[in-house]
């Protein structure tokens, strides 16, 4: 197969598709991989480094899109990129297309196939190819929401650790997945007074064992959220429902008059809509805004900023689903697994991924 990979054209996003080792793992495959020139520079890779591993960089994106049969990038494709999408061209990449209704139907109507790296399921629910972003953006909330709720940042100007003598900030995790205990881990560390909400009691009896009483858990009823969002001083929305359905919106602005001013709310459930009734993308030039007072942190690429971890992290993972495509053929690879089965979006012109029939009200 002739796989390639392009720069991400997203507002400051600098992670790429492909490492070098993963092109010379396609090699090895018999598989011949085209990159666009520079396109893993802000990640650490230069042009040699791919055309050693036995890539063949190409001067343009447009170039990379025509020739190939399957592009492997980080981000879901952008108007610009929609002209390329043509009958049988595949697309594997994230998606969250809940949240991106003119991307999903122009996918359907150009017939492309479209394979999302956060729908890829395996048996016991677990998203691989989510978790290691997952990893970095809950790490990387903790450390936003600490520097958000400084007073120069429009912060409220508490210290997320407080110093002996004077309170911590206290914190409300909402979701007790991979987000959720990644902020959590980071969040212990620096001292700060969590509380972290989920329904699924399993996950919160397993962080109850590891942290005993450094942490609260709370069962994630309304009352509870409402409780816990009009308390903290950082909220960490870290939401996933199955099924890549859009984020419920479980942070009312109605809250925010009772909440302390200055106080932050890190969406990072914000891919899937995100958890406030005032919710909106960001970027990481301009990544927060105000509304009643309190701020709101909400990028929705937020491993983009750590291109050099988060690109390595990333191919750690997709890389296994991508080859199966490139060996076997999409049809006979989603025979295969249905873990990767789970990942198609967008097949022959049908959508094939519930939540996302669902929000958009598709035959599914
Ligand atoms: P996950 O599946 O590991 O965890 C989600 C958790 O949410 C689960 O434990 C689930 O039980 C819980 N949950 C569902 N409904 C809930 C409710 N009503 N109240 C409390 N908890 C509830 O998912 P994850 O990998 O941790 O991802 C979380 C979110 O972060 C997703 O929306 C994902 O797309 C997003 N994400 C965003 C970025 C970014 O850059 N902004 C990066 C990675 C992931």
């Amino acid at each position: 197969m002739i796989i390639g990979t392009v720069k991400e054209i997203k507002n400051n996003e600098f992670r790429v598709g492909l490492t070098p080792s993963s092109v010379k793992e396609y090699v090895h495959h018999g598989h011949q991989v085209l990159v666009e020139q520079n396109a893993g520079m802000n990640s650490g890779f230069s042009n040699e480094d791919y055309e050693f591993a036995g890539g063949t960089i190409l001067k343009t994106a447009a170039e990379v899109w025509e020739k190939s049969e399957m592009i492997v990038k980080v981000k879901e494709p952008l108007q610009p990129e929609y002209g390329y999408f043509r009958e049988g061209l595949i697309i594997y990449t994230y998606l969250h297309l809940a949240a991106d209704e003119a991307l999903t139907k122009a996918l359907i109507d150009a017939k492309t196939q479209a394979i999302a790296y956060e729908t890829i399921r395996l048996d016991d629910g677990s998203l691989p190819c989510l978790k290691p972003m997952s990893e970095v953006a809950g790490r990387l909330s903790a450390i936003q929401g600490a520097k958000y709720l400084e007073k120069p940042q429009g912060g409220s100007g508490i210290f997320i650790s407080g110093v002996p003598g004077v309170d911590r900030a206290k914190v409300g995790i909402i979701g007790a997945g991979v987000v959720g205990e990644n902020a959590l881990k980071m969040l212990v560390g620096l001292g700060a007074d969590v509380t972290i909400l989920d329904i699924n009691l399993n996950k919160l009896t397993y962080l109850d064992d590891i942290y005993g009483n450094r942490i609260k858990t709370l069962y994630s009823s309304n009352d509870n959220v409402e409780r816990v969002v009009k308390a903290s001083d950082l909220i960490i929305s870290a939401i996933l429902l199955p099924g890549g359905a859009k984020a419920p919106k479980l942070i009312k602005r109605a809250y925010y008059k009772d909440m302390k001013p200055g106080s932050v709310i890190v969406d990072v459930a914000i891919d899937q809509g995100g958890s406030t009734e005032v919710s909106k993308a960001t970027y990481h030039d301009d990544p927060i805004y105000e509304v009643d007072g309190i701020i709101h942190y909400s990028v929705a690429n937020m491993p983009g900023a750590v291109p050099k971890t988060s690109t390595t992290a990333l191919n750690n993972t997709t890389l296994k689903y991508g080859l199966m495509i490139a060996d076997y053929g999409l049809d006979i690879a989603i025979g295969r697994s249905n873990a990767l089965k789970l990942g198609v979006n967008v097949y022959h012109g049908q959508c094939t991924c519930e939540g996302v029939c669902e929000a958009f009200d598709l035959p599914y």
